[in-house]
């Protein structure tokens, strides 16, 4: 495998950062995680536009314009010789001083890996996922806007320890008001009453391309959407329920917090979704 650090393609045992990087030292940097179908970078021109997003709200100027980005993503693929796979997208601050402040970091470092993926085994793309709330909760929109998404992932990641120490694979996460913001790494849906309604970023929620991908199936399938603050009890009497994310796609859930989601299988809705989405990933990107 070969990384793409910094402008040259390096074998995967020799791609390494320094122990100054403000990356490691504070998780201070931004990421994508974008797919590849079929040879299509899918959504390649959102995943950039988010990065620049993440990039100016932490006042970090990108050292590459968005077609050289385009064009190191595709390259690092072709290198790679996949046609299939998840991408690693990195901007750290760089190397600096080993104060918080930033001022010392000359020039972010840019590394891009490409590999495969399987997040969930496939049987749960079938059979549904079971999913519960856990007690760490999601950092006040206030605090640090949930639209970054930044190198910095301790808080989804205690989540993940707690859903994982319960013997679950996912956690929703709720905000400091008590409101579902999303799970640990993907967005989470509901359908109910012909209805399909996600959380809002204001409620703690990335702003996940593959929730505007499933929002633009919604507008498809003719189906009304809002994005409205959420409740335990909302998620406990939805018809259907299914995540979002790069690496999960749409994912049935089948039962929250021990509540048997609707059957207790995935529903039609889901599974319309599902198929909507499957046509699109090969199709709506950027061809290697
Ligand atoms: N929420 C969080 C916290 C995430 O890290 C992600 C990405 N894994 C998502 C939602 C889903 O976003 P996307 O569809 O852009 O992958």
């Amino acid at each position: 495998m070969h990384v793409f650090l910094n402008g040259k393609f390096v074998p995967k045992e020799e791609a390494s950062v320094s122990v100054f990087d403000h990356g490691l030292l504070y998780g201070d940097g931004i990421f994508e995680g974008i797919r590849l179908y079929n040879s299509c970078v899918f959504k390649l021109e959102e995943h950039l536009e988010r990065l620049e997003l993440s990039a100016k709200a932490i006042l970090l100027d990108l050292p590459m314009s968005r077609s050289e980005l385009a064009d190191a993503v595709c390259e690092t693929c072709r290198q790679n010789g996949l046609t299939d796979g998840y991408i690693r997208l990195l901007v750290t601050r760089g190397v600096g001083h080993l104060g918080l402040s930033p001022k010392g970091c000359e020039t972010p470092s840019v590394i891009i890996i490409a590999d495969k993926i399987q997040l969930y085994p496939k049987e749960y793309y079938e059979d549904g996922l079971k999913i519960i709330t856990v007690p760490t909760r999601r950092i006040n929109p206030a605090a640090l806007p949930p639209m970054v998404k930044s190198l910095n992932y301790l808080n989804n990641i205690l989540a993940k320890i707690e859903a994982q120490q319960a013997g679950y694979l996912e956690a929703i996460m709720l905000n400091d008001e008590g409101y579902v913001a999303e799970c640990t790494g993907d967005n989470i849906f509901l359908v109910y009453k012909g209805r399909i309604i996600t959380t809002p970023t204001s409620a703690g929620a990335l702003r996940g391309i593959t929730r505007d991908v499933a929002i633009a199936i919604a507008d498809e399938l003719g189906l009304p959407l809002d994005a409205n603050n959420l409740t335990r009890y909302d998620l406990w009497n939805a018809d259907e329920c299914f995540l979002t994310g790069t690496a999960a796609e749409i994912i049935p859930v089948v039962e929250v917090d021990g509540r048997k989601v609707g059957e207790g299988k995935p529903g039609p809705v889901t599974r319309s979704f599902l198929e909507k989405f499957r046509a699109k990933v090969s199709v709506e990107g950027k061809m290697l």
